[in-house]
């Protein structure tokens, strides 16, 4: 894509209502777009980074499950039988806005932060008996939540992305396999977005749905909201919400031992059992023709606090640093040509055709701008890895690369660059 064809424009200045730093190097960036507290537009920058890390949650997703989009508008009825009409704290609905609306119809609806209401009765429909289990469903979705504090940008939204998966099982000991299968697959996803090293399995209370514990996957990270207590020699951490002398002679573990540190939960998963399906009287016919409970698990990501984090983590004092594999280009290609139809200006174009037509994700600052304005651009945009045509380079023998994280550039030639990024570019 070309610079000068792309709308946003980058900014000096921090937004004066932002605090958190991904907010305000997100909104410098031309990456999102404040719309209120917790509601934010993602900028053609931002849509590419968060496509990214959808794609990647969705093809692992898609090795465990079968995707779907649920509707984010249901139906009262469906929370009352859950009992989370009147317990989940974050809820919200709709009403028709002004008279007109409301005289075609009056109805008002529950704006989904969550789909076990949703999701169990449509599993109810196609699974019934002991031959269609297990079966698994997800969606990568908005989500909406009226949370109290929405001051950390897009660590906490009240509309946000959710990837949420949900399993249907015929015993406990079918969806426990599947659960620890899940957590193998949570943490490839971590790792696949630059996370791994910081992103730590941790015990959490399981709500209201369970005694057991649920899994929360929390990033280590100065922004986050929650403490956790890290055993890093056993590669496992503890919510400081179950840290207490019940939960140490239950686990065996001596608390005041650990490192506490700050973390943010990027996922979260769940063994819910029984109680939606028993809520929404889902039962399937075993070999023998009697019925028995589903037992259910539920399993979230959210893809946008996750760009947040991944923001919060990496970026510097210059700017974003983009993990390679969520970076919304590849590379960022930097035309210093002076004059339009210079020797200068023609590499770089033929450069830029050459690299986008085999398949690289190229942005090619080729506005005119001062060098320092661009390189400036460059280092808050984030891209991997900075390639600069200028007359100096091309005397020098070729073009200057340098990547985001290192001080120090290199000249290489043309066809070294070719070769790099793409073996058939020629
Ligand atoms: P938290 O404790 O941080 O409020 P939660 O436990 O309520 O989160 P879950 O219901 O487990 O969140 O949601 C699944 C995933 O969705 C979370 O692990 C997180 O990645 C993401 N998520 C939850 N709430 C938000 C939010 N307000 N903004 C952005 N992402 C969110
Ligand atoms: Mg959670």
């Amino acid at each position: 894509m070309r610079q000068s064809q792309l709308y946003t424009k980058t900014r000096k200045e921090a937004p004066a209502d932002e605090v958190s730093k991904n907010a305000i190097l997100l909104t410098r960036a031309g990456f999102i777009h404040k719309e209120m507290a917790g509601v934010y537009t993602f900028l053609p920058l931002g849509l590419r980074v968060l496509k990214k890390i959808e794609d990647i949650v969705r093809r692992h997703m898609d090795a465990i499950g079968n995707e779907l989009v649920m509707p984010s508008l249901s139906l009262r009825e469906n929370w009352e039988k859950t009992g989370r009409l009147e317990t989940v704290d974050v809820l919200m609905k709709t009403m028709p806005a002004n008279k007109v609306s409301e005289e075609k119809s009056s109805n008002s609806y529950i704006l989904c932060p969550t789909h076990e209401e949703l999701i169990t009765p449509i599993a109810s429909e196609y699974a019934r008996s002991y031959k269609d289990l297990p079966i698994a469903f997800y969606q990568i979705q908005t989500k909406f939540r009226n949370e109290a504090r929405a001051k950390s940008g897009l660590l906490r939204g009240r509309e946000f992305r959710m990837k949420d998966l949900y399993s249907f099982h015929k015993d406990e000991a079918d969806l426990q396999k599947y659960y620890e299968e899940a957590k193998k697959v949570y943490m490839n996803v971590f790792r696949e977005v630059g996370l791994g090293e910081d992103t730590f399995i941790t015990l959490a209370s399981g709500g209201d749905f369970t005694k057991d514990f649920s899994h929360e996957f929390q990033t280590v990270v100065d922004a986050g909201e929650d403490i956790i207590y890290l055993d890093r020699k056993n590669n496992i951490a503890y919510n400081k919400e179950v840290v207490n002398e019940e939960n140490a002679k239950r686990l065996n573990v001596d608390f005041e031992t650990l490192e506490q540190v700050k973390a943010c939960e990027v996922g979260n998963i769940f063994p819910l059992g029984t109680k939606f399906s028993k809520a929404f009287d889902y039962t399937y016919m075993d070999e023998e023709g009697k019925k028995q409970d589903v037992y259910m698990g539920c399993y979230g990501i959210g893809p946008s606090r996750l760009m947040g984090v991944i923001t919060e983590k990496f970026a510097d004092v210059k700017g974003l640093v983009w993990p390679a594999s969520v970076a919304p280009f590849s590379l960022h290609l930097i035309s210093l040509a002076k004059e339009k139809d210079s020797e200068t200006a023609k590499t770089a174009e033929d450069i830029y055709t050459k690299l986008t037509n085999a398949g690289v994700e190229v942005l090619f600052d080729d506005r005119n701008e001062s060098a320092g304005a661009k390189f400036a651009d460059s280092d808050l945009i984030g891209i991997p890895m900075r390639v600069v045509v200028s007359d100096k380079s091309l005397e020098k023998g070729g073009v200057e690369i340098k990547e985001r994280t290192k001080e120090e550039s290199e000249i290489i030639s043309i066809e070294e660059l070719f070769a790099t990024y793409k073996k058939n570019c020629e």
